[in-house]
């Protein structure tokens, strides 16, 4: 069910009161707000209206934090966050004392991602738009999450021989051969990077249909525990 808010004017009030509708629906295991939201609405507001058994995006501030906190164990954990650990987990990929580099601190995917990898021992350095020399920072990772939003700004020799290579950032750039004309690409040159990587995941293909896994996952993990609520409760 989509809940269209989009309309010019529309208040933190109006986005609210869509999100208490949501939470009252029995029908309804998961919340999804679609971020960001525009400037005038307080996303914080918003996010905290979620309740936090519905919030599969795992942005509720209360699941954020309970992921910064050590020991912490956050009820949902954000989508394509947990699908970078996913595919580095199904790869057979070890994080454990390895030197991962997250490019980008969004809330929605560079800072949790951090904090998952800090979560499995990985040693963290995260890069931001007022890093200088982030090259020099990128050569030394075994791991390395892009999710700056940067066309193919990651270039082959800036990989250590081997690293794997997780490309979140997907970015339209202009393409007159196409029929749209534009084509999508990652934050990392891929053609380039493909030849010193030894794990490397595509724009398109790789990160953005794990996302939508991870999303039907947290959905199915949420209605479970909505049912056996009711049976505890003895609810029909
Ligand atoms: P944001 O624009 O919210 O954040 C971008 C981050 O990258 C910021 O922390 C910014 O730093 C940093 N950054 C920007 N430019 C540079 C640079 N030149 N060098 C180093 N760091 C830089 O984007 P999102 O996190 O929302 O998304 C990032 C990318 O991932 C986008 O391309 C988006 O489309 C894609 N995405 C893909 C998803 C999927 O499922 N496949 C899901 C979500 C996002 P600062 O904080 O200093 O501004």
């Amino acid at each position: 069910m989509i809940k269209n808010c989009s309309r010019i004017g529309c208040s933190d009030s109006d986005v609210i009161k869509q999100v208490d509708e949501l939470n009252a629906n029995s029908d309804v295991h998961g919340i999804l707000v679609q971020l960001p939201l525009p400037k005038h609405i307080n996303e914080e507001k918003v996010l905290t209206g979620i309740r936090i058994e519905k919030d599969v995006d795992g942005f509720h501030p209360l699941n954020i934090g309970k992921l910064a906190m050590k020991g912490g164990e956050p009820l949902f954990l954000p989508c394509t966050p947990k699908d970078c650990l996913e595919l580095l987990s199904r790869s057979g990929i070890s994080i454990k004392g390895k030197k991962a580099v997250v490019v980008g601190r969004s809330n929605i995917v560079g800072l949790p991602v951090s904090l998952l990898l800090l979560k499995a021992n990985a040693t963290v350095t995260t890069v931001h738009s007022c890093t200088s020399d982030p090259e020099s920072i990128i050569r030394e990772a075994d791991i390395i999450i892009a999710a700056a939003g940067q066309p193919m700004m990651i270039k082959g020799s800036w990989i250590k021989p081997g690293a794997a290579v997780i490309d979140v950032g997907t970015n339209a750039v202009d393409d007159p051969s196409r029929k749209t004309g534009y084509r999508l690409v990652g934050d990392v040159d891929f053609e380039e990077v493909s030849k010193r990587a030894g794990w490397i995941y595509p724009v398109p293909g790789g990160v953005g249909p794990m996302t939508v896994a991870m999303l039907l996952k947290n959905t199915l993990e949420s209605a479970k525990c909505s049912l056996d609520r009711q049976n505890l409760w003895g609810l029909s």
